[in-house]
């Protein structure tokens, strides 16, 4: 397949993950009180993936806008197995929580997961982590009490210190948001 060729299929997969993570997550939106559409927040990972790690790589981006499908909608992994192949499917479901477990439990699953994480799936995870922590930080979502961003924070920390060596950027970019709030990253208790 000619240079050509290869980028071009590559921008169609890509436009196809995109669309198809529009149309799963039409109805949902985010935790803001202006209720932003859902979709915002996969597309807005893929684009601090490009534009702030300078990452390119079709399958990493493609995770990226797909990576809240699974575990946020309808959507199974055979499905993106079938529409996506296997590299794709194989990074969404690294992204993804098992929803049969409690909440403790999957959050702390994210800590002690985090470091055996493949390097795409570990790039994804850093970008989600950084797009909700700029979230928190522009506004507290509805219902949260301050205790609540301040233990988020705390824990979006420890799992990011578990992805530490990945990409040098979008560490810097963690550090600086966190600092700004004084919490400190790499966390010092892992
Ligand atoms: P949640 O998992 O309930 O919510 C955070 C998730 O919501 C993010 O990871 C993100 O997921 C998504 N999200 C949607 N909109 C926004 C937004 N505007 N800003 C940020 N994230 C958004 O939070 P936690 O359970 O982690 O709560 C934080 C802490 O509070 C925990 O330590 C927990 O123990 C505690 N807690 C307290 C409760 C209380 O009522 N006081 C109840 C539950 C937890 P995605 O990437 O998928 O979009
Ligand atoms: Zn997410």
């Amino acid at each position: 397949m000619s240079v050509q060729v290869a980028r071009m299929s590559g921008m169609k997969e890509l436009v196809k993950a995109i669309n198809f993570a529009c149309v799963k997550h039409t109805d949902q939106r985010r935790k803001d009180a202006a209720k932003t559409p859902y979709i915002n927040h996969p597309v807005g990972v893929m684009h601090i993936l490009c534009e702030e790690a300078g990452i390119t790589d079709i399958p990493t981006l493609m995770a990226a806008v797909l990576h809240d499908t699974v575990e946020d909608t309808d959507t199974s992994t055979q499905e993106i197995l079938e529409a996506f192949g296997e590299e794709v499917a194989g990074i969404v479901k690294e992204v993804t929580d098992d929803k049969n477990l409690p909440k403790a439990e999957r959050k702390r699953l994210q800590v002690v997961n985090a470091p055996h994480k493949s390097e795409k799936a570990k790039l994804v995870k850093l970008a989600d982590k950084l797009y909700n922590l700029r979230d928190l930080s522009k506004e507290t979502p509805q219902g949260w009490t301050e205790e609540r961003v301040k233990d988020y924070r705390l824990w979006a920390s420890k799992v990011c210190t578990g992805l530490v060596g990945t990409n040098s950027m979008l560490e810097g970019n963690l550090q600086a948001e966190l600092a700004s709030h004084g919490v400190k990253f790499p966390c010092p208790e892992k």
